[in-house]
């Protein structure tokens, strides 16, 4: 079997690979080394038209083609993703930064993603409704919205693309998506092989460009029915502005500032890895990354300096050399990275390890894995999202203060709570304000099937599992006079 190959400066429109309207290019840059890896089309206003009209025809068709049809289809995209895992490993790694085996693991939730929407698409029911008088029937019937825009950010491209095209298509909807600019390889790698399983021309479109020009242009288009939009808060409510002028239902899924707390009876053994690999897996670049690191005051020192430890035994290199964790996305991101440690440093954070001095492979857009602690809560390493390999560590006495201090902060994402205290654990998992908990674990983003949920300015949306066919679905009220 050949590898797979995508075009260079192509985008999918309507079942074709085509350059930009106006055959502008982007380049798309590999974070190892900062050349070029391959060009991608730079759409603008007429190529988002052309793929939104595309999507605009192809709809009827496919809003018709009956479930079970619609999910065998998909089925065949996630056995050709099955088939392709090496492949989608490399364009991810390659072009994220991240280790191969870490694109490799998204590789296979994605195709795990993309076999439950398969076998979810003739799972979605209506309901009937109770009716005030005898001689009506009241029911529902689940419609897909139509046209889906997808605006997707360059952390886990291949993944993220699975998580938002999937459930839309297996609901009924067709979709234009623009994946990131700095990371466009892995969703164009994933359209082509929906192509191949045979999903008619329009039903997914793909068209690649900045975000101030596609993303725009496809996110206030007129002629959308649903945006999606996964990426920072910033963007996000400038996408909600954009969602409010054409008056369409939108899903956010934005930052994070998640908490690890950490009760003085904790299984220490399993949960300091656990932390350490929360921030450094994908170098800290995910939005549930565990950048707060919350502990009991009586192990404090300890646990601080434990993590430290596991911090400095993190191997950094390059995508191929498979180690622990690669350099970041992009220069842009290095430089707001070490912005954030220069800020910390500035407003008086003790740097426990790491730092902007400290040693890094020569090329590549490295940073080290860096913990401070003696942090304020004012301070905006304790309050912004870094999205880099940077932890803080804030000290506790008694589970209130605990409560008080995990929700000290804008974000609603992900919460993950260490104690041998089931009450306790149950006690903090209910009044703490996110939309996901783990308790003595980091949170496995891979469970297929688990709400992925939002609160406060992370967003919301319930982007996993069955909720997310609904999130894709509208539903119509009939009543009938019998
Ligand atoms: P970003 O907001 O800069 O960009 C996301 C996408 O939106 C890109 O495709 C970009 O080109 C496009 N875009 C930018 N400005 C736009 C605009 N005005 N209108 C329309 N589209 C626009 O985010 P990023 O830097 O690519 O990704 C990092 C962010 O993504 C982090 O904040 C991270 O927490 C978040 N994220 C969230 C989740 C989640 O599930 N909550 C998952 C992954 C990443």
């Amino acid at each position: 079997m050949s590898a797979l190959d995508i075009p260079a400066a192509r985008q999918l429109i309507d079942g074709a690979w085509v350059p930009a309207l106006d055959q502008r290019e982007l380049p798309v840059l590999d974070p190892a080394n900062g050349k070029a890896i391959r060009p991608v089309a730079r759409g603008g206003q007429a190529d988002v038209d052309a793929a939104v009209a595309a999507a605009r025809r192809a709809f009827p068709a496919w809003a018709a083609t009956s479930p079970t049809e619609r999910g065998a289809l998909l089925g065949r995209w996630a056995e050709l993703i099955m088939e392709r895992v090496e492949d989608l490993a490399r364009f991810e790694a390659r072009d994220v930064g991240k280790p191969l085996s870490g694109g490799r693991m998204n590789a296979f939730i994605a195709q795990g993603i993309v076999a439950y929407f398969a076998g979810a698409a003739d799972k979605l029911t209506g309901v009937t409704l109770p009716t005030r008088s005898p001689g009506y029937l009241g029911l529902t019937i689940p419609e897909p919205y139509g046209v889906c825009a997808v605006a997707l950010p360059w952390n886990v491209p291949t993944l993220l693309t699975a998580a938002n095209v999937a459930p839309a298509l297996a609901a009924g909807n067709t979709v234009v998506l623009k994946p990131s600019e700095v990371a466009p390889l892995g969703p164009l790698a994933l359209a082509e092989l929906a192509r191949e399983a045979g999903l008619p021309p329009g039903v997914f479109n793909v068209v690649t460009g900045l975000g101030a020009e596609a993303g725009v242009a496809l996110t206030s288009h007129r002629d959308i029915d649903h945006i999606s939009f996964v990426g920072s808060t910033a963007t996000g409510r400038a996408i909600m502005r954009a969602a409010a002028e054409n008056l369409v239902p939108v899903k956010l899924e934005l930052g994070g500032k998640s908490p690890n707390v950490v009760f003085a009876d904790a299984d220490l053994d399993a949960a300091i890895p656990a932390i350490v690999g929360s921030i450094t897996e994908n170098a800290g670049q995910n939005c549930y990354a565990g950048s707060r690191l919350l502990v009991e005051e009586s192990i404090r020192d300890e646990v601080t300096e434990r993590v430290a430890e596991g911090m400095r035994a993190v191997r950094l290199g390059t995508w191929d050399q498979d180690l622990d964790m690669g350099p970041l996305a992009s220069p842009e991101q290095r430089e707001r990275v070490l912005g954030y440690l220069e800020s910390a440093s500035a407003d008086g954070a003790r740097l426990v390890t790491g730092g902007a001095e400290a040693e890094v492979p020569d090329e590549g857009w490295f940073v080290a894995p860096t913990v401070f602690d003696r942090v304020d809560p004012g301070m905006r390493i304790v309050r912004e999202e870094v999205f880099g390999p940077v932890l803080t560590v804030q000290g506790f006495s008694g589970t209130d203060r605990a409560i008080e201090m995990m929700n000290d902060t804008d974000f609603g994402l992900l919460a993950c709570i260490w104690t041998d205290d089931v009450s306790r654990a149950l006690r903090v998992a209910k009044e703490v304000r996110s939309g996901q908990v783990a308790v003595n674990q980091f949170h496995d983003a891979g469970v297929i099937g688990f709400p992925f949920n939002m609160q406060k300015d992370s967003g919301f949306s319930s982007g996993g599992g069955y909720a997310a066919l609904r999130e894709y679905t509208q539903e119509k009220a009939v009543a009938v006079r019998l």
